[in-house]
């Protein structure tokens, strides 16, 4: 079969590999291709601007051929998107080893990568659209929660109540926004060019309303925030405009942050054009257009600024804006942090960051029995308790029904253990799959968003994702990938995911055992080597060994 069509992840447990840990390859790429999970399926584009499953379809169907066939000794190389060889390994070796958008320092750049992808050698992989762990927006749900908990613990008192939150981007990951904001009690105003990504986010209960005027959000957010209502509004608009409008009405913000696809300059709309004009506007002349959106998200970072100068808590939200607006010439871009310094350091110290499990039997029972396990593994974790429940009641899945917390050493590997024996007992219908986004603590160099100001300086040492991926390649898990450019663009990242399949076999508990502690000991020992003290007690206390710090 040849080019675009629907695809969705086979269910039940009926093999169509020749094991759980193929089967379990195939339907997370089906997965991430299903049009309820990806945002632009004939594109092969899954999220974050043009974040591709597979190079083309064709690709697709190599891929789909040959884990049919596919050994439980044998291991399938893909490169950027493309399947390129299968090679006889071992049982314990990874059955899928994936290398995306990888390209040598100083050929590092958009230009230089998308003259590639035009010639058909390469794909923009991101961060889990590549490496097939794409569970839709919950994906970054639980993350974006912990994000402005984090803000309220800092300036409001532990609640969001009675602030308004204004934001940019509904895409896949940015969706995730209204819902975190009003989880934890406050008011958002989403602004997105897109209609159609502002009916979805209402479609899938993400979003509550949608406001007709940029007067009429504020009306609405001024009401809601008065009676210390959470609600989130959705206003169609471009953010470069906005943003300033919003700043000179003298809105009452407290909290400004954006997560429109400000990475690839391709994928931000400029003031110039309207919605209707920006695929034909962008492929007629990129260079211009690029030159464009900068100039934009110059204006749009400008009001940013100008929020935080009149009192707001202003953040990036890892997309990269700050550095594109100072390339349009805004030289105080910076004024404003990144998230991760911000907010999620602490985190990462410890080793924590965005487990997340999909249910292969396509069944949302198993995801429930899931959710209880996770519930009286950690009972003395309120917060982590909070966000199960309330992720039980109002996320709505996407795809195979899925899970993500966040989880720290120590903890994941409890909790894959004790998922691989409810598939050995039967308590779940099918095997289940564990992995992660590549943003966690040991996984990725980005200085511009997990890496950034570092305490020692160590921002763009890229080696760090690199041993993750050898290491979990050397634990047991079922697929490894090492990309580059994921979320923050070409250029400015280097990272490394991996998903390890709980089969309910002892083979599978040893490997879980192995896997899910390495992976986030990855994390452990950057923040130690990088002089952070949560990391060095978190070491000392969970025994995780740091040779430099041994006699
Ligand atoms: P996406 O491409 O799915 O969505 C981007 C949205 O931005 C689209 O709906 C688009 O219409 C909108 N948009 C573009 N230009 C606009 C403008 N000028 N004004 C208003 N809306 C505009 O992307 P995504 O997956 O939602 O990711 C968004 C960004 O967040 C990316 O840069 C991504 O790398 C970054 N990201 C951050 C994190 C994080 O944890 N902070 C995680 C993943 C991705």
């Amino acid at each position: 079969m040849i080019g675009a069509r629907p695809v969705k992840a086979y269910r039940g447990t009926e093999l169509h590999t020749l094991g759980w840990q193929q089967e379990a390859v195939l339907r997370m790429l089906q997965n991430n291709l299903d049009p309820e999970v990806a945002e632009h399926p004939d594109d092969l584009v899954v999220y974050g601007g043009s974040g591709r499953a597979v190079r083309n379809w064709e690709a697709f169907d190599a891929i789909v051929r040959t884990l049919a066939t596919l050994k439980n000794d044998e291991t399938m190389l893909v490169q950027s998107g493309k399947p390129v060889g299968v090679m006889r390994t071992n049982a314990w070796a990874p059955r899928v080893l994936i290398a995306n958008s990888n390209l040598v320092g100083d050929w590092a750049n958009w230009d230089e990568f998308r003259r590639l992808e035009a010639l058909g050698l390469t794909m923009y992989g991101q961060m889990t659209a590549g490496s097939w762990i794409y569970i839709g927006t919950q994906g970054i749900l639980q993350g974006t929660y912990e994000t402005f908990a984090a803000v309220a613990a800092k300036r409001f008192n532990g609640t969001l109540a009675g602030t308004i939150t204004l934001t940019g981007g509904l895409g896949g990951m940015g969706g995730a926004q209204p819902l975190a904001v009003t989880m934890n009690d406050g008011v958002a105003i989403c602004v997105d060019v897109d209609q159609s990504s502002v009916r979805r986010r209402i479609e899938h209960r993400y979003l509550d309303v949608e406001a007709t005027s940029i007067e009429h959000a504020l009306e609405l957010a001024y009401a809601a925030r008065n009676r210390k209502e959470p609600l989130s509004i959705g206003l169609l608009g471009n953010a470069a405009a906005v943003f300033p409008r919003m700043l000179e009405l003298g809105a009452e913000i407290d909290i400004v942050t954006d997560q429109t696809s400000a990475h690839d300059p391709l994928a931000y709309l400029p003031l110039e054009y309207g919605f209707e004009e920006w695929i034909p506007a962008r492929d007629a002349d990129p260079t211009g257009f690029a030159e464009k959106a900068r100039r934009s998200m110059r204006i749009q970072v400008e009001a940013m600024v100008g929020f935080q100068d009149a009192g707001a808590e202003v953040f990036d939200y890892g997309n990269n804006i700050r550095t594109e607006a100072k390339a349009a010439g805004f030289e105080n871009a910076f004024a404003f942090p990144g998230f991760v310094p911000a907010y999620i350091r602490p985190l990462f110290e410890q080793g924590k960051g965005p487990f997340r499990w999909a249910a292969l039997s396509g069944d949302p029972a198993d995801i429930a029995a899931t959710d209880r396990a996770i519930l009286e593994l950690f009972p003395e974790n309120t917060s982590l308790a909070k966000w199960i429940r309330m992720a039980g009641e109002r996320v709505h899945f996407q795809g195979l029904p899925a899970r993500i917390c966040w989880l720290g050493y120590g903890e994941r590997d409890k909790a894959g253990l004790k998922f691989n024996e409810m598939v050995a007992s039967g308590e779940l219908s099918a095997p289940i799959v564990i992995g992660r986004d590549h943003l966690d603590s040991g996984s990725v160099a980005s200085p511009y968003r997990e890496t950034e100001a570092m305490k020692d300086g160590s921002d763009a040492i890229a080696d760090w994702p690199l041993l993750n991926a050898l290491v979990n390649t050397s634990s047991g898990a079922t697929w490894v990938s090492i990309h580059h450019g994921g979320g923050v663009g070409i250029g400015r990242s280097i990272h490394a995911g991996q998903v390890t399949v709980a089969d309910g076999t002892e083979l599978a508990a040893q490997k879980i055992a192995r896997v899910l502690s390495n992976d986030p000991g990855m994390g452990v020992i950057r923040h130690v080597d990088a002089g952070y003290e949560g990391a060095i007690e978190t070491a000392e206390r969970l025994h995780v060994r740091v040779p430099m710090r041994e006699t």
